[in-house]
């Protein structure tokens, strides 16, 4: 009975907040209310003045249609954060929308995911760039240690577990067992390089130029590693690069298919490569628990079946893939002590493959 009145004053009293700082999408999860803020990760700057102009799906729709002076930026590129003043300045104003929706006026709590592999300077960075945000406390967590936590893996237990989250800029691939990351690797092909694979082909094939949010569409739409009966096909309009006029064409999903055929193999490779280096026992665990992804990637039509007959192992997706990291930044928000162990510290450096 107190323990529960303890816990109810507890979510009343605190406003912290867990974020999700992708490479396409940041989310900011706060506490006893679950995923408030879901945004793609672009800022526009007004390069006149060095001020933000917009942040979010605001800023995204600037992309590409900015006048001369106002810059619409990514601040993660690769998973690699590419500037330290945008990727803070985002932070603050998140921050402080999360802290508008919510009464209290003590500064937060936040947990951030970051990509797995970041470098010390990145994570000091985002650390301090929490602090200036007015974060009371800060705590850095692994993307692909947060995804697992948010879908609820046994991360904990000595068995197993395999989680692939599949983002924009970069993919990770990781092997978890007793709270600790066992075996990892991060590689730059993930939904980003997806984009410009059918920029490429649609070039060569087709003779049309297209942009970058056209290529997200249609790789949202009709995207499939295997072969979809019916047929999938979307419409599709660009500059003809020999008339340089507009042109529609129809692609279909085996279009598509053959433009991310590259990318896809090397990605299935990668996962191979990284259960021929797991160790035997956790190796027995993973094929008895399933591999499962998250992250936009994990939506590919047909990826769980191909993987999984690559690989010999059941592959799930999981329950809503695009918010694992923010809801398992959540779950540590709730019981910080429980998973301190499982948050990095400023000076410990794990092994990165890349
Ligand atoms: P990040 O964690 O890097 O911010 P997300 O996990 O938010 O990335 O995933 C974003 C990526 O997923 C984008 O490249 C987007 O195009 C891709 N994506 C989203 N939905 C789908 C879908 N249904 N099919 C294929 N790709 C998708
Ligand atoms: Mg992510």
């Amino acid at each position: 009975m107190y323990k529960k009145l303890k816990q109810k004053f507890h979510r009343m009293t605190s406003n912290n907040i867990g974020i999700d700082l992708g490479t396409a999408n940041t989310l900011v999860y706060m506490q006893g209310r679950g995923v408030v803020i879901n945004e793609p990760s672009v800022v526009a700057v007004n390069q006149k003045t060095g001020r933000v102009v917009a942040v979010g799906s605001q800023a995204k729709a600037m992309l590409g249609r900015t006048p001369g002076h106002i810059i619409a930026v990514r601040p993660l590129v690769d998973g690699v954060i590419s500037d330290f003043e945008i990727t803070e300045e985002m932070l603050s104003y998140l921050i402080k929308k999360a802290e508008g929706l919510s009464k209290k006026m003590l500064g937060p709590k936040v947990v951030v995911g970051v990509p797995y592999g970041v470098t010390n300077v990145e994570r000091r960075a985002v650390r301090d760039a929490a602090k200036n945000a007015g974060a009371r406390e800060v705590h850095i967590v692994e993307e692909p240690m947060s995804a697992a936590i948010g879908i609820r893996l046994p991360v904990r237990e000595a068995t197993g577990s395999m989680i692939i989250d599949i983002g924009g800029g970069t993919t990770d691939i990781a092997v978890i067992s007793l709270g600790g990351i066992v075996r990892a690797k991060n590689l730059k092909i993930a939904g980003d390089k997806l984009n410009t694979d059918i920029i490429s082909y649609i070039r060569n094939e087709f003779k049309i130029l297209i942009g970058e949010k056209t290529a997200e569409d249609m790789k949202i739409a009709i995207a499939s590693v295997l072969p979809c009966t019916p047929t999938l096909e979307t419409t599709i309009r660009g500059r003809d690069l020999v008339t340089g006029l507009p042109r529609e064409v129809i692609i279909t999903d085996s279009d598509i298919r053959e433009a991310i055929g590259a990318s896809m193999n090397t990605l299935l490779d990668a996962v191979k490569e990284v259960l021929e280096t797991t160790p035997p026992e956790i190796l027995a665990d993973v094929m008895r628990n399933g591999i499962y992804l998250a992250g936009g990637g994990a939506l590919i039509r047909g990826l769980p079946e191909a993987l999984s007959d690559y690989v010999g192992i059941p592959v799930y997706v999981a329950e809503d893939p695009l918010t694992a990291v923010a809801r398992g930044a959540g779950i540590i928000l709730e019981e910080l002590e429980k998973f301190e162990d499982m948050l990095i510290q400023n000076e410990h450096e794990l092994p990165v493959t890349r």
